[in-house]
């Protein structure tokens, strides 16, 4: 039986000082950041980070640089007691749960940006969200200096951007993403889906209806991106409820849309209002692999 009681850490010495003394027995440490409010997806993170590094470290913060101006910071969901006990029984080590003033100075006024991959998808619509991400991750990764991190597929761009900035920044750290965990109805699991009313709940449907219908024509042979779109927005347009942000398909890993699958693996991705609320979800591709999925 896991143990349900956890170590956690609310300052960067408190972090430190765990990390430190796990180093000097030569222990290898994992990172899941999230934004708390945790569920089935992050604990399969959680659970691929325990089975993979001796130590495993949480990060539970809800980080304002990554939000705009008129989004949900303030609403955003919270259950710091729930978060500790699903991180205890997944076997994580620590939950590092700073106050924004433990995150950032005041005066704090350096930022990790990126000149392209952020200017795509989710970025046109939160012009200053990546950059937010970026920051917060370096910060992160400076702090917990782990050896692994943990990224869902849910966030396919910002596993993207990740990958890019640890790779551009000569982080010494390797980078590993997930598959999207869904309910057994197949919307993809989220903390934003306890916005959603009874009816909206329902309507919410129609996002992974549409990447299932995409990911099935691409999987059947289609490698036009236009019939693919057309089809995924065909189904998301017959919701009522359902307003779309956008629907494209790019390179996985420059985020540059493309209008034919070649040979390297694309992403098609959405974001859609279901009233107020913004979904994500997506499909990646990969065409050098028997089945598709990420090599
Ligand atoms: P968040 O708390 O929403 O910032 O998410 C923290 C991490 O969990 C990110 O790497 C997400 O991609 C990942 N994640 C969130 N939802 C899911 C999901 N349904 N399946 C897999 N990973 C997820």
């Amino acid at each position: 039986m896991a143990d349900s009681v956890i170590a956690t850490a609310k300052t960067v010495d408190e972090v430190r000082e765990h990390v430190r003394a796990w180093r000097k027995e030569g222990l290898t440490v994992g990172l899941v950041p999230t934004m708390g409010f945790l569920h089935e997806g992050h604990k399969s993170l959680i659970t691929r980070a325990v089975a993979e590094n001796d130590r495993v470290v949480v990060s539970d913060f809800v980080n304002p640089t990554q939000f705009g101006p008129t989004e949900d910071l303030e609403s955003y969901p919270r259950d710091f007691d729930r978060d500790c006990k699903l991180c205890a029984d997944a076997g994580a080590a620590l939950v590092f749960h700073p106050e924004p003033s433990d995150m950032y100075a005041p005066d704090a006024c350096t930022f990790v940006d990126m000149t392209a991959l952020t200017h795509e998808l989710c970025g046109l619509t939160r012009p200053i969200h990546f950059r937010g991400v970026m920051t917060v991750c370096s910060k992160l990764f400076n702090i917990v200096q782990p050896d692994r991190v943990y990224y869902g597929q849910k966030d396919a761009q910002q596993l993207s951007v990740i990958r890019r900035m640890v790779r551009d920044l000569n982080f010494p750290i390797t980078v590993v993403g997930c598959p999207i965990i869904r309910e057994d109805d197949g919307l993809a699991k989220s903390s934003r889906n306890t916005y959603l009313s009874e009816e909206e709940r329902k309507a919410a449907l129609c996002l992974s209806r549409a990447v299932f219908k995409g990911q099935e024509m691409v999987k059947a042979g289609e490698r036009k991106a236009a019939p693919v779109l057309d089809a995924m927005k065909q189904i998301i347009e017959a919701e009522p409820l359902a307003k779309i942000d956008y629907v494209k398909m790019v390179d996985f890993e420059n985020i540059v849309q493309i209008e034919q699958i070649e040979d390297r693996p694309i992403l098609c991705a959405m974001a859609v209002y279901i009233g107020k609320t913004r979904l994500i979800d997506n499909f990646i591709f990969d065409p050098s692999t028997p089945d598709g999925t990420l090599a």
